[in-house]
């Protein structure tokens, strides 16, 4: 062989090498690319502003409130079972920071969204009955205990009373728009009266979209007349026909006012449950 047909080799190989190398860096980083998750807005360290820029009445005293991420493709970035703190100020103008769960996930770009419950003496209630469009809310985050994973759990049971939905419907959308979660959920959601339900069209149609995988339970202390749901206060009994029975494989979460939440700890503690998570109010 001459020194030419060698040196021309040299020059094939490495070409061949070189341009092996770039489809390899050229997949990798079109991979990367595609799997990137954007970056959310949340700094858990740190408040951070966010515009009101639609305000919703839902009721005599509950509203949605729109708030705009910093551009149309943004993220809020709140992993699922999280939540935000909200700053405020009451009446006394003295600052005020409580936990508040979005009703959007992630698949909902550029906003994010709060249904709020406000109650006539609450101190942050006054702040968002004061907020007008326009406005901006300081929010810090992501916060929690709980951090769902597909998958992590057969079935849930979730208990919920008045503004402690929001947490279970972010939970239960999540697990139902997800086409590879098999999770089943199983609600039960206590309010005063009927004009007390939150999110009731939403959780309706969960219910009829995804049938034999999301049951949704309403229980009214004051019922109106005609009315198919429980009636008083959740007792052990609609637990344990509407919630999976105690296994290694399900959990219970539960949100609600400090005396429910009392009572449901009692309850699930009678019924043998020791799979429980409590979102605290
Ligand atoms: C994880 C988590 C997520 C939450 N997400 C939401 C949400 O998305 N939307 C929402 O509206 N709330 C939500 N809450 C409740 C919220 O954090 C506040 O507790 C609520 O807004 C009341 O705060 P406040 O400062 O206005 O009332 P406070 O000043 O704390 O309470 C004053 C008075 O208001 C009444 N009150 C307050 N809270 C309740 C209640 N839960 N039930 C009945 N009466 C009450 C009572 O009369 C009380 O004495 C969440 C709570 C948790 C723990």
């Amino acid at each position: 062989m001459d020194l030419e047909f060698l040196q021309s080799m040299d020059v094939q190989i490495l070409a061949g090498v070189a341009v092996a190398v770039l489809a390899v860096v050229v997949t990798a980083a079109a991979f990367l690319f595609s799997s990137k998750k954007p970056k959310g807005c949340l700094d858990p360290e740190n408040f951070k502003e966010f515009k009101l820029v639609k305000r919703q009445q839902l009721s005599h005293n509950v509203a949605k409130f729109t708030f705009e991420l910093p551009t149309p493709t943004s993220v809020l970035g709140l992993p699922i079972g999280q939540h935000i703190s909200c700053r405020g100020k009451d009446s006394q103008g003295e600052e005020v920071i409580k936990p508040y769960t979005p009703t959007t996930l992630d698949s909902d770009v550029g906003y994010f969204e709060l249904v709020i419950k406000m109650y006539p003496q609450g101190r942050m209630s006054h702040h968002f009955r004061e907020m007008r469009v326009g406005d901006y809310l300081s929010v810090k985050g992501p916060k929690g205990r709980f951090k769902y994973q597909p998958g992590q759990v057969r079935a849930f049971g979730m208990i919920a009373g008045g503004s402690g939905i929001t947490p279970m419907f972010q939970v239960a959308r999540a697990i139902l728009e997800n086409p590879k979660d098999t999770t089943n959920v199983h609600l039960i959601y206590a309010n005063v009266t009927n004009d007390d339900i939150l999110l009731k069209e939403e959780l309706d149609s969960l219910a009829a979209k995804y049938p034999g995988r999301f049951n949704v339970y309403y229980v009214l202390n004051q019922p109106p007349e005609v009315w198919n749901g429980g009636v008083g206060f959740v007792s052990k009994e609609m637990i344990q026909t509407h919630c999976p029975a105690p296994a290694h494989d399900i959990q219970i979460l539960r949100c609600g006012p400090p005396p429910m939440n009392k009572a449901m700890g009692a309850h699930l503690e009678a019924l043998g449950y020791s799979t429980e998570m409590l979102f605290q109010f």
